[in-house]
């Protein structure tokens, strides 16, 4: 474990009462695996060169996740060097394959020293994409394991599309596999669960299995992250993510949300350094030419800006009042906006901060001012300034 596992973030945290309601708050390590080079890069339109991932990656290790997936060795030349060369420098990366001897091959030759093995469970997986049975998917998922193992490799299995899978297929291979593998990984691969029944699919794996078990939610429904909190509030240990919650179609549970309500949620920890999770999210959004909603928690635009009079009377006296989280935990500035609902208080400690003494109704005059020119141009001129304690 890195020495900022035992870093205290909890003075960020502005929760209430009743907000870890029901849940099991004992402390615990929760495991981060980063998939921003495999899941992240099957976002429509994204394209990470050699240069590029190794970058990522790079900044994914001084990050602190405890894995980093870097891709599919598979899929082409110059992914399979990619690897090759991480796994070079460094020691927790993991590269995806198929279970066939020719994908698990080039992991091997990439010299990885996990892989992350997966097929298809759900009857229509088996029977539109794969034209397999039962059988002869429990057989393949045996043999491949075996295969790697026997050539030195530490196994991640995911039994894709698991929440759609009948349960009774899903406890025969995950108890065939439980001596064999490090992670049993569980996908939701399209996005069909919710944070109810996600706790209670994953209550019911932990029955089948005491290894390690991670959750890989999509965000289809806009519930990605609720499903892996959901998932570790029911025993799951590890986390797959991406920054920014980039992936396919509607991308993946986002690791600023999730590493964030590890904290605020479950008085638990990561070995994420949170002081560095902005910059590489910004790095993310450049190189993959997808930014971020503006009202997206944590890392948009806005999620730390205030715009409202009352609000920014608020947070002037004491930011607690209208912050769940002090963004100074991400070396994020918050931004007192001026606009159409701006009330003295604003205007008053955007000037005092430059040494521009006023009186009430000299700050009343702006006030109005900017409120028809918002009129004028019919829509919100904002002025921005950053406001640290
Ligand atoms: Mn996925």
């Amino acid at each position: 474990m890195c020495v900022f596992d035992s870093i205290d973030y909890g003075d960020f945290f502005n929760m209430g009462e009743y907000s870890r309601l029901g849940i099991n708050t004992e402390k615990r390590r929760i495991k981060i695996f980063d998939t921003t080079l495999r899941d992240g890069e099957q976002s429509p339109g994204v394209y990470f060169n050699k240069n590029t991932k190794t970058n990522i990656a790079l900044k994914l290790y001084d990050l602190g996740v405890d894995m980093i997936e870097a891709g599919f060795p598979a899929v082409s030349d110059e992914e399979f060097e990619t690897i090759k060369g991480l796994n070079n420098i460094i020691d927790n990366v993991c590269s995806l394959s198929r279970c066939n001897i020719n994908d698990i091959n080039k992991v091997i030759d990439s010299n990885s020293n996990t892989i992350h093995l997966f097929i298809a469970t759900s009857d229509i997986h088996m029977e539109y994409k794969l034209k397999m049975t039962r059988e002869e998917v429990s057989k393949r998922i045996i043999d491949s394991i075996d295969y790697a193992k026997d050539h030195g490799l530490k196994v991640i299995f995911s039994p894709e599309d698991a929440t759609r899978t009948d349960i009774n297929f899903l406890r025969e291979i995950i108890s065939g596999i439980n001596n064999k593998v490090e992670t049993i990984n569980i996908p939701d691969t399209i996005g069909i669960m919710n944070p109810i029944s996600m706790y209670y699919f994953i209550k019911k794996i932990r029955e089948f299995t005491k290894n390690n078990i991670s959750v890989h939610c999509h965000n289809d429904f806009g519930l990605a992250t609720a499903n892996t909190l959901s998932g570790l509030i029911a025993g799951a240990d590890e986390v797959q993510v991406t920054v920014n919650g980039i992936g396919e179609r509607s991308g993946n549970a986002a690791l600023e949300e999730v590493v964030s309500s590890v904290y605020g949620f479950l008085n638990s920890y990561t070995g994420i350094k949170m002081e560095k999770l902005y910059e590489i999210s910004k790095y993310i959004s450049s190189e993959s030419n997808i930014t971020p909603q503006k009202n997206k928690a944590i890392i948009g635009e806005n999620a730390f800006a205030h715009e409202a009079g009352i609000h920014v009377q608020g947070i002037i006296n004491n930011s607690r009042t209208y912050e769940a989280i002090n963004p100074e935990l991400f070396n994020i500035k918050r931004k007192i906006v001026i606009g159409k609902h701006s009330g003295k208080a604003a205007i008053k400690y955007i000037l005092e901060n430059n040494g521009i003494n006023k009186t009430d109704d000299e700050i009343n005059d702006i006030l109005n001012k900017i409120k028809m020119y918002n009129k004028s141009i019919n829509e919100d001129f904002l002025l921005e300034v950053s406001k640290n304690e």
